[in-house]
């Protein structure tokens, strides 16, 4: 009976109906043999049996399967978006089955889509209560810097320019975290156009070491580009996208390493692609950090990076960068020996 269709349900229920109703006549027969004749006990079942499974069908098919047949076009044209709907099943008489297992499926479907919504709601509560919490401090110190001018600090020379410059720097770290939040967002909704260009990615290599090299000496770390990767090589990118990629991963590099220590950058060639790695030989990253690092505002130690003027969005800019232009970005690291950033680029002439 799993796989009936309305007719074979029709028939068995008639079928029944009209055996139970020959067995009574058949009974009655023998205990009164004068009182009905053997035409009815054979035709009484039969035209029972024609007339129920006639009736029987009618409403099986007119009451119940239409609605089934509308409930399962319902659920079949709710479920999936226009765009991926494939061919729609044909409805036979199987209907039953075929409303199971798409309720079934519909059910799996839903499940699986709340469980996303809950995910992106509580990604979007962590995100906004970082955002909160980055904006927060520059917000407080900018107002008790103010108020202390308003309430005559700024008749006292010993630190009226003090504190005017630290409000500024202040607000200069407001600007910086919502300029970052601003281009990750751009990066994020697609409306963030790349301006493709064929440029020399060892040149700009140089160029942001040349750039870097006050901060590098400052801390005593050594900047170059490393021994046998020197020659030039074309890539098809966004120059300026990528000049923020590279300078965010130096930057990184010189704030995280060692006095004293050294960045190489190095280029490879990788028959289609060019690999660029930067690597510095600083505190390096613990393994059960590495796969959350390239989050927004996800920070190993986050005093360490608010004192080094971190907001915990470069690494992501650095992602959502490259794989803007469809390539990939990577990171070895280890403890107190060092880590190596690498990403690709599509490589030309
Ligand atoms: P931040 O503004 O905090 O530097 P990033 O997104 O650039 O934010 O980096 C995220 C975190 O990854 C940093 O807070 C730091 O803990 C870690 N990190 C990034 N680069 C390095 C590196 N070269 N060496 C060690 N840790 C690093």
């Amino acid at each position: 009976m799993k796989n009936a269709t309305p007719r074979q349900i029709a028939t068995i229920s008639a079928l029944i109906i009209s055996g139970v109703i020959l067995l009574i006549l058949l009974v009655v027969k023998l205990l009164l043999p004068d009182y009905v004749n053997w035409i009815i006990v054979i035709a009484a079942p039969l035209v029972t049996f024609i007339s129920g499974s006639l009736v029987f069908y009618y409403f099986m098919e007119n009451f119940i399967y239409r609605k089934i047949k509308l409930i399962y076009k319902t659920i079949y044209d709710t479920k999936i978006p226009d765009g991926d709907k494939p061919s729609k099943p044909k409805i036979k008489n199987d209907i039953i089955d075929y409303a199971e297992s798409e309720v079934i499926e519909w059910k799996k479907s839903k499940t699986k889509e709340l469980k996303k919504r809950k995910k992106h709601e509580q990604f979007r509560k962590e995100f906004l209560g970082n955002v909160f919490h980055e904006l927060k401090t520059p917000i407080f110190n900018i107002q008790g810097y103010l108020e202390t001018l308003i309430d005559g600090g700024f008749k006292d020379e010993n630190i009226n320019f003090k504190f005017l410059n630290k409000a500024n720097k202040n607000v200069n770290r407001m600007a910086e975290i919502v300029d970052d939040l601003q281009m990750i967002s751009n990066l994020e909704d697609g409306s963030f156009a790349l301006s493709m260009n064929k440029f020399d990615i060892t040149k700009l290599v140089a160029e942001i070491i040349d750039q870097n090299d006050i901060r590098a000496s400052k801390k005593n770390i050594s900047l170059e580009i490393k021994e046998g990767c020197e020659k030039s090589f074309i890539v098809f990118a966004d120059r300026e996208m990528i000049q923020q990629v590279l300078n965010n991963l130096v930057t990184n590099s010189m704030k995280y390493g060692k006095d004293g220590g050294r960045t190489q950058v190095g280029i490879y060639d990788m028959n289609k692609n060019v690999l660029v790695e930067v690597t510095d030989n600083g505190i390096g990253i613990d393994t059960k950090h590495l796969p959350r690092i390239f989050e927004r505002f996800y920070r190993v130690d986050k005093d360490r990076s608010r004192e080094l003027g971190g907001s915990g969005l470069g690494l992501s800019i650095v992602k959502h960068i490259i794989e803007a232009h469809g390539q990939a970005v990577n990171v070895r690291s280890a403890p107190k020996v060092g880590s190596t950033f690498g990403f690709t680029l599509t490589k030309t002439k």
